[in-house]
């Protein structure tokens, strides 16, 4: 198949109409059963008909992504929800008044409209309104209702940059939109309102602090996504796989800053004389101090917002660089904190060790 590949003259400015249009061809392009890769706040989608069989199969196919993982729907308007949705309960319409557009997921009863492939089989459906103008407008060409996963191949670090799209889905999407980098770098929190009280099935930017603070109830975060020994399934069934992972084997260092420094240095010594290519994910102030192969900078101790909008590209860059075995600092698991330690322990098959 041949990618086409579209350039947002001036990602995060004002949109011309050239790129206005380029984006409502793409749009178009989904309103026939094809498929687009797009950016958003959080990552790139892969973007085809949410209402379309057909469409969310190629979805499927081109990520190599397991059927019973199911897609998000995204949508341009709120009122869009009330189309897919069997119920709409008030602190579903609460929380879009102060989420949307924006990074936050609502699980809902679904209608019959949403095809099952969509959902995976489950009777419930994914919703999301992005804040991002490119993904407004081609939702809004393509008819309303895409279901876009992100736009990696099953498995690898989510793209957020267009560069990691055309790495994946050259050959397998029928459009690249690129439109820069995201704000954000993490996907999207994802919570789920067919329980009571609502349960985050996935953390991201939008945090249990800042929902419960909307909805007046305190927001739990599904157990077993917290401690995965606890043998329980993740009820986001895309929560249970490996995920976001470089091809190196990475593992995360925790402890008093002094004894994370000294001990990772202990440990590349040993790797690189058996012939390891190293590599260390460090904030800035102690990037200087690790002997490894490759140093990558997350941003500023305690900048979780620089960090988050790093790692996925941090990742990919151990790849590229060809390393072996990658150590990575760890963050404190508060506020957004909470997400970024999600996807690095996935990426880390939970290999933790503490200094
Ligand atoms: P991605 O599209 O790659 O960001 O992944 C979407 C995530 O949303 C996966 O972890 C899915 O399992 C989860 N998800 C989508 N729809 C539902 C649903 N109806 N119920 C629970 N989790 C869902
Ligand atoms: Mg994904």
């Amino acid at each position: 198949m041949d990618t086409k590949i579209i350039t947002i003259k001036a990602p995060g400015g004002r949109l011309s109409e050239e790129d206005i249009s380029g984006i409502q061809k793409a749009g178009e392009i989904i309103k026939n059963g094809g498929i687009v890769a797009f950016p958003t706040e959080t990552v790139y989608g892969l973007g085809g008909d949410a209402l379309s069989p057909e469409s969310s199969k190629k979805i499927y196919a081109a990520k190599g992504r397991p059927s019973d993982n199911p897609l998000i729907v995204h949508i341009s308007r709120i009122e869009s929800l009330y189309e897919i949705a069997e119920t709409v309960p008030d602190y579903a319409v609460k929380l879009a008044e102060v989420f949307w557009p924006g990074p936050l997921t609502m699980i809902l009863k679904k209608k019959d409209i949403v095809p099952d492939e969509t959902t995976g089989g489950l009777d419930t459906v994914a919703v999301r309104f992005p804040s991002d103008p490119v993904a407004k407008i081609l939702i809004n060409a393509a008819g309303g209702f895409v279901a876009a996963p992100s736009a990696n191949i099953s498995g690898r670090p989510s793209p957020t940059e267009a560069k990691y799209v055309i790495e994946d889905m050259n050959g397998r999407a029928d459009a690249i939109i690129d439109g820069g980098g995201g704000e954000i770098g993490l996907e999207s929190t994802i919570v789920d309102l067919t329980v009571q009280p609502p349960q985050i099935l996935r953390p991201g930017f939008i945090t249990s602090e800042m929902l419960g603070r909307v909805l007046g109830t305190e927001v739990e975060t599904d157990k077993a996504i917290i401690s995965p020994e606890s043998g329980q399934k993740p009820r986001a069934p895309g929560m249970k796989y490996r995920h976001y992972a470089p091809r190196g084997e990475l593992v995360i260092v925790e402890g008093e800053n002094e004894a994370v420094v000294s001990g990772i240095n202990e440990m590349i010594r040993s790797d690189k004389e058996s012939g390891c290519r190293t590599g260390v994910m460090a904030c800035d102030e102690n990037a200087g101090r690790y002997d490894a192969d490759v140093v990558k900078k997350t941003g500023p101790k305690g900048d979780q917002k620089e960090a988050a909008k790093r790692l996925y590209s941090i990742l990919r860059s151990f790849d590229d660089e060809e390393v072996t075995k990658i150590y990575a600092e760890s963050f404190e698991a508060e506020g957004f904190g909470e997400a970024i330690m999600n996807r690095l322990l996935k990426a880390a098959g939970h290999k933790i060790i503490k200094k």
